[in-house]
């Protein structure tokens, strides 16, 4: 390139600024795909990218299974109600893409309240509520409905395909800051931090309600692997079903602060008890040691909830998509659609 052939940094139109997403969880990667799909230049940044297995990149061991969650607003229902149709759209086209719909079997111990999860029948199919006699008496209702579970060992590699051939860019980097991602693209204007449980550690972030919450599964497999059962409330027990894995995940434990990679076997037998009273019909009480394994991994958690905001520092606009706990699977799609729109924004305002 000659000399008078040069792009000043600060020439570039806003469209040709690559967006910087900082974390290549399920958060970063679905809004990388969907801001591509758009057309913006997407690089993303990023210590642990698809197809890893650490502890600290949740979105490599979440269920994970579309549930609507209750005690949320009804612009945090619309974030599901977009995920779940743009999942529903990869089990239908793309079984590689690891989604696949399933049969559920909700069961709880008192009639819901009205901000519960009932409004998940509003996105989910074949919704309606059990005959007693469909359901253990030790439960006052149980509602039968379809579902999307992701796989996350076929979706996140399948994603970072996507996102690839979509002509976006893995860089795998840890950073300390966001001033030393702005530093690494000083031409970019629109950065996204998705890191997760990262923003408790960066030292220009250092959210202080973000706090790590460890979950721990064991994974059966069985040929029985096409309904999921989850009861919350006094317990906390899901079997959530892996058809393309042929297996079930057992479920669930949250441990506020405990970062530990070992195996703790007494949480793995309460777990199957659990999920053998839950669904005696899939889990046996005493499964084959063959047929076991073990799942860990730490939830990006924080008190009051997820970010999901805009701010403008200086020239640029760091729009902030952390803190989904147990749940970052089944807002993904939608908080990804979430920021492409606050870019949109961006961009409107940039012209003049
Ligand atoms: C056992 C278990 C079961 C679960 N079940 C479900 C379920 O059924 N349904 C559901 O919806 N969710 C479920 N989840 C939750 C789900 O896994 C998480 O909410 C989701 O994966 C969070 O995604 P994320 O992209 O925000 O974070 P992560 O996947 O943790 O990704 C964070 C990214 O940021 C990067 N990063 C962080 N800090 C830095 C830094 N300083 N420099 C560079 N990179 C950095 C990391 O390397 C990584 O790429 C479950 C989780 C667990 C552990």
């Amino acid at each position: 390139m000659g000399e008078c052939d040069q792009i000043d940094p600060e020439e570039l139109p806003f469209a040709q600024r690559p967006i910087v997403v900082l974390g290549a969880g399920i958060i970063g990667c679905a809004t990388a795909r969907q801001l591509l799909m758009k057309g913006f230049p997407v690089v993303l940044v990023a210590e642990y990218l698809p197809g890893d297995q650490n502890i600290y990149y949740a979105s490599a061991w979440a269920g994970a299974a579309w549930h609507a969650a209750g005690g949320i607003t009804p612009d945090q229902r619309y974030l599901q109600a977009v995920t779940h149709r743009v999942l529903l759209k990869m089990a239908q086209d793309d079984p590689e893409s690891g989604v696949s719909i399933v049969n559920a079997r909700e069961y709880l111990e008192q009639k819901p309240a009205p901000d519960s999860a009932i409004w998940g029948k509003t996105v989910v199919s074949k919704f309606r509520e059990m005959n007693p006699d469909e359901y253990p008496s030790n439960f006052n209702c149980a509602w039968a409905y379809e579902t999307l579970v992701t796989d996350p060992t076929r979706h996140m590699p399948y994603l970072g395909k996507q996102v690839t051939s979509l002509g976006g860019r893995f860089i795998r980097h840890r950073v300390e800051s966001l001033q030393e991602l702005y530093g690494m693209f000083p031409e970019s204007r629109v950065f996204v931090n998705a890191s997760g449980w990262g923003s408790k550690s960066l030292t220009d972030v250092r959210d202080d309600s973000c706090f790590p919450e460890r979950g721990q599964n064991v994974f059966m497999t069985t040929d029985k692997c096409n309904t999921l059962y989850f009861r919350n409330g006094k317990e906390y027990t899901y079997v959530i079903p892996r058809p393309l894995s042929k297996g079930v995940v057992l479920g669930g434990v949250k441990q506020q602060d405990n970062l530990s990679p070992e195996v703790d076997m007494d949480i793995a037998q309460d777990e199957i008890a659990r999920a053998h009273r839950l669904a005696p019909e899939i889990v046996p009480e005493h499964p084959a040691a063959d047929s076991i394994s073990h799942i860990i991994g730490i939830r990006p958690s924080r008190k009051g909830g997820f970010r999901l905001d805009s701010e403008r520092k200086g020239n640029r606009i760091v729009l902030s998509a952390y803190g989904f706990g147990g749940g970052g699977y089944a807002f993904s799609y939608g908080v990804a659609d979430a920021v492409v729109k606050m870019v949109e924004t961006t961009e409107r305002e940039n012209v003049i």
